[in-house]
């Protein structure tokens, strides 16, 4: 938030006419002038490893890069093979959380994952449409023709082995309207496939509303990607987890996700924890992960669950599934143009973005897993915020000298405040 005292000079500090236009320089002095900063706290923006002109092809009005720490998960095996998970985020014990997972999920063999195929959709709504049932079957009619269109649009993907495998046309009724809702299904290979199929949406549209009869007003891929889904499976062993009442608890703890969205909400927050920071490590789109995974999660019975399933097997050993969309690419975006994304998807070693929805699908079950056997067991406060104490420490000024003692001092006393951690470095300023 700019900080000026009176409203109309607000108006003014953020009219910035052709700020798109200048030099990264030219626009932190504007932007420090105005908030009435100094210059110097922008430097938090120099992120080395991501030079800066190459970020502003990514993004707009750029001033800099904005760093995370990037940290690896260990433990994972994925498919019998051992894989190093990179993550970003900003949140303690999510790393440490999801090595744990896949530390309970490596007893018996690790994690176990398919997947559909990269398969993404457009969405083509026709409007002021006099027969929209006839229309519907008049564009299913020229289903062939319609297709060839939108794959004209895309050479380079049909040589990768993608291209428009089907024309499916629903139509949906609300507010006594009736839409005719043409979708492209693309196999978008190893692309997370958005602007390709907006492409081609739009490429087709003309022709549509001609065989329609109609109108085209909106053309763009739905997020709700579930012909694009990743799975992951684990067998976890009993007595790893802590013996018999512990896996009851679990199975207890998924129940009430299953039938609470209050609590599906935050277990399913607890999933994309891990989601988010991989697909984020290796510059994918987040929000269009995101956005996916909750469309997914109201099932078929039209209401909000959980994501994953926990249950006993014959064995008495704890088997967590997890199934969602996964629209993530290794070429396009951000994937190939940001070097953090490309160390990170070296790192893992995948070469298809199959693969790598899979491994994010494991990472988002190892998390959830680890999440649900501490509730189940000792609550996740005392895990958490023994990670989070290095971070209140550092917000009570302690110094790098400082933050371990400190966060020592309030591990010790198990207090967290804040009041407790001025304290704590108070004292340790005073020698005592
Ligand atoms: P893109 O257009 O940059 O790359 C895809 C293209 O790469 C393909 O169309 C193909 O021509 C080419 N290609 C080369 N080798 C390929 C291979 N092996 N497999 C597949 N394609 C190959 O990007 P995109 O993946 O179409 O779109 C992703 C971007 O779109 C992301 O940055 C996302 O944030 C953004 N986006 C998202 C939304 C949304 O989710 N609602 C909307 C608009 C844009």
């Amino acid at each position: 938030m700019v900080r000026h005292p009176f409203k109309e000079e607000l108006l003014v500090v953020s009219r910035i006419p052709g700020f798109r236009n200048l030099s990264t320089s030219e626009r932190r002095k504007i932007v420090v002038e105005a908030a009435g900063i100094d210059i110097a706290e922008l430097a938090a923006f120099d992120a080395d490893g991501f030079d800066v002109e190459a970020a502003s092809h990514l993004s707009e009005n750029v001033l800099g890069t904005f760093a995370l720490p990037v940290g690896v998960a260990t433990n994972f095996t994925v498919n019998g093979e051992d894989v190093l998970v990179p993550m970003v985020t900003e949140e303690a014990s999510v790393i440490a959380a999801a090595s744990n997972g896949a530390r309970f999920a490596r007893a018996l063999g690790g994690f176990r994952t398919s997947s559909t195929g990269s398969i993404m959709q457009a969405q083509i709504q026709l409007v002021d449409l006099v027969d929209p049932h006839a229309a519907r079957l008049r564009l299913l009619e020229a289903r062939t023709e319609l297709m060839e269109l939108a794959a004209a649009q895309d050479p380079k993907l049909a040589e990768v082995g993608g291209g428009v495998r089907d024309l499916v046309v629903r139509t949906v009724n609300f507010d006594d309207e009736t839409y005719v809702v043409a979708h492209l299904v693309v196999d978008v290979r190893d692309a997370m496939g958005a602007n390709a199929v907006n492409t081609m949406a739009e490429a087709v549209a003309d022709r549509v509303a001609e065989v329609a009869g109609g109108r085209v007003v909106l053309r763009i891929l739905t997020n709700k990607a579930d012909m694009r889904l990743a799975r992951a499976r684990a067998v976890l062993d009993a007595e790893t987890l802590g013996g018999p009442p512990v896996v009851e608890d679990m199975v207890h703890a998924y129940k009430l996700a299953a039938g609470d969205p209050y609590r599906a909400a935050t277990h399913n927050k607890g999933i994309m924890n891990g989601i988010s920071a991989v697909v984020l490590a290796t510059g994918n789109d987040t929000r269009a992960v995101e956005a996916g995974a909750h469309s997914h999660a109201v099932g078929a019975e039209g209401r909000y669950t959980s994501l994953s399933t926990f249950e006993e097997d014959a064995d008495g050993n704890l088997v967590a599934t997890l199934e969602l969309p996964m629209p993530v690419g290794l070429v396009g975006g951000a994937t190939k143009t940001h070097p953090g994304a490309r160390a990170a998807v070296a790192l893992t070693g995948v070469t298809s973005a199959s693969e790598l929805a899979e491994l994010i699908t494991a990472v988002g079950l190892a998390q959830n897993i680890a999440a649900l056997r501490v509730l189940a067991s000792e609550g996740v406060q005392r895990g958490h915020m023994s990670l989070h104490a290095k971070n209140i420490a550092i917000a009570a000024g302690a110094g790098p000298d400082e933050i371990a003692p400190v966060a020592a001092q309030l591990i010790a006393k198990k207090n967290f405040g804040h009041d407790q951690a001025e304290a704590a470095l108070a004292e340790l300023r005073s020698g005592r």
